[in-house]
């Protein structure tokens, strides 16, 4: 199975595509995740991207593009990949559907989770993980359960994102509705897009996407009409 995870940035595509990765064994690619471990170890790539960043921006689209085609070759994707934060922008996603086509893979669903732009910029100024495993909590909305301690694997030390001050949050979603957004109805005219109400609780947002990937027999929905 093969996904797409579309969204605002604080939408939840991390959080939810950490549990598609357990439940279903597939890989999940998150861009945003890959360019900070190249900030993190000074690579050339690193370095290029970390003002980008910092500024709310959007890293070249033939950097990421790159980067995304070699992470599709691992192994590990083989038997399927959730990508969270890409394709960003139409060429991406253009990159994207000429690199599936020539691996023969296609794409299933591409999954928006809606959410208004009020609501972000509180999810996102609260947001923090684990500096061992990398776990994602929140101020309000999801706190470890023993203070101080990650549930996971019990690391004592988190960690802030450097791009999610509120001055930071309000270029990122402005870059989101100005270049990322017109991939809405890309996906729709290709008859892909599916929508979840990203407002909702975490575990009803799994059910939504569950729904979307589990679609009810052939029968019920038949009886339903
Ligand atoms: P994220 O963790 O997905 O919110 O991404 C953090 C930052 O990394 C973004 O604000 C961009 O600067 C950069 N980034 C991540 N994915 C992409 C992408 N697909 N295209 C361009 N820039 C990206």
């Amino acid at each position: 199975m093969n996904l797409i995870l579309l969204g605002p940035p604080g939408a939840g595509k991390g959080t939810q595509a950490q549990r598609l990765t357990e439940r279903f064994g597939i890989a999940q690619i998150s861009t945003g995740d890959m360019l900070r471990a190249e900030v993190k170890s000074g690579s050339p790539i690193g370095l290029q991207a970390k003002a980008i960043m910092e500024r709310g921006d959007l890293v070249p689209d033939a950097i990421i593009t790159a980067m995304l085609a070699a992470r599709v070759a691992k192994p590990d994707c083989a038997r399927g990949f959730i990508l969270d934060g890409f394709p960003r922008t139409v060429p991406q996603a253009e990159a994207l559907d000429l690199m599936l086509r020539e691996k023969g893979i296609a794409l299933d669903h591409v999954i928006e989770l809606k959410v208004d732009d009020a609501a972000l910029v509180e999810r996102i100024s609260g947001r923090f993980s684990c500096a061992a495993c990398g776990a994602g909590y929140h101020d309000r909305f999801k706190r470890p359960k023993q203070e101080g301690v990650c549930d996971a694997c019990g690391g004592r030390e988190f960690t802030r994102r450097a791009d999610d001050r509120a001055e930071t949050v309000a270029a990122r979603l402005a870059a989101y509705h100005r270049q990322t957004a017109p991939l809405l109805p890309y996906y729709a005219a290709q008859g892909k897009l599916r929508a979840v109400d990203g407002m909702a609780d975490i575990d009803e947002v799994s059910r939504q996407i569950a729904a979307i990937l589990r679609p009810p027999p052939l029968d019920a929905a038949a009886g339903a009409v």
